[in-house]
C-alpha cells in the first residue's frame, strides 16, 4: 500500500510521458498568456529526468525526488524549472531517507512541496498560478491520509484538475501571464495545468 523507490521511479517516468503527449498543449497555453516555452520547458525536463534515473539507479523513494528536482532546475529555464525543482527538492527532504512512503507521509510531502513553490514565486490561491492545483491538491490529500497511497493521490490529481479548470476566469497576479493584466481572463494557467498532468501522472498505475 505504501510507495516505494520504484513507485516513485515509475511515478517520474510517467510524469515524462504524460508532459510529452501534452506538450504541444502546454506550449499553445503559453502562448495564449505567456512565451509559448511551457511544453517546450517541462518536456525538457522530464525527458532530463528519465536519463538521470535511468543512470544512476536511485536507493529510495527521497534520492529519486532529489534526483529529479536537482535535474529539473538545471534543465528548466524560465520561472517552472525553479518552481518545479524547489517542490521536488522540499519533497525530497521532507522524505529523508525513508524506505517506503505512507499516506501522511504523502499529504506532508504534497503540502511540503507547496510550500517551496510559495516561498520561492511569492504566488497565493487566486493568481492564476500552479498554486492553483496544487492547493487543493494538498488540501485533498490531508482529508485523505486514512487510505491507501493510490486513493490518495488520485483524490489529489481530481482537486487538482479543478483547481487548474477554476484558473480560466482568474486575471494573473504573478509570472509572465500577469504583465497582460485583465487580458490573462478566459485562458487556463498552462502552469496549473502542467500540475494537473503531473499529479495525475504520479496518481496514475499508483497501488
Ligand atoms: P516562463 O513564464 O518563465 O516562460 P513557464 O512558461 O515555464 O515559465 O511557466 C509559466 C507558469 O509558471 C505559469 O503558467 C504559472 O503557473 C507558473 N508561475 C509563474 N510565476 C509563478 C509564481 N511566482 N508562483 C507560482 N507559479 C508561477
Ligand atoms: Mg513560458
Ligand atoms: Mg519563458
Amino acid at each position: 500500500m505504501a510507495c516505494t523507490t520504484e513507485d516513485v521511479v515509475a511515478a517520474l517516468r510517467r510524469c515524462a510521458e504524460v508532459i510529452s503527449e501534452h506538450r504541444d498543449e502546454l506550449v499553445e497555453l503559453d502562448r495564449e498568456i505567456g512565451d509559448a516555452d511551457h511544453g517546450e520547458n517541462l518536456n525538457r525536463g522530464f525527458a532530463a529526468v528519465v536519463s538521470a534515473v535511468d543512470s544512476t539507479m536511485p536507493e529510495t523513494p527521497g534520492a529519486a525526488l532529489k534526483l529529479a528536482a536537482t535535474t529539473l532546475i538545471s534543465k528548466v529555464g524560465g520561472a517552472a524549472g525553479p518552481l518545479y525543482g524547489t517542490a521536488f527538492l522540499r519533497a525530497a527532504t521532507t522524505v529523508g531517507d525513508a524506505a517506503e512512503l505512507d499516506a501522511p507521509m504523502v499529504a506532508k510531502v504534497l503540502r511540503a512541496a507547496m510550500d517551496g513553490v510559495v516561498a520561492r514565486g511569492k504566488a497565493e490561491q487566486g493568481d492564476k498560478t500552479m498554486v492553483d492545483a496544487l492547493h487543493p491538491a494538498v488540501l485533498a490529500a490531508e482529508s485523505a491520509t486514512e487510505v491507501p497511497v493510490g486513493e490518495l493521490l488520485k483524490a489529489a490529481a481530481t482537486a487538482a484538475s479543478e483547481g487548474a479548470a477554476a484558473t480560466v476566469p482568474l486575471v494573473a497576479r504573478k509570472g509572465r501571464a500577469s504583465y497582460l493584466g485583465e487580458r490573462s481572463a478566459g485562458h487556463l494557467d498552462p502552469g496549473a495545468r502542467s500540475t494537473e498532468l503531473l499529479l495525475g501522472a504520479f496518481a496514475g498505475g499508483q497501488r
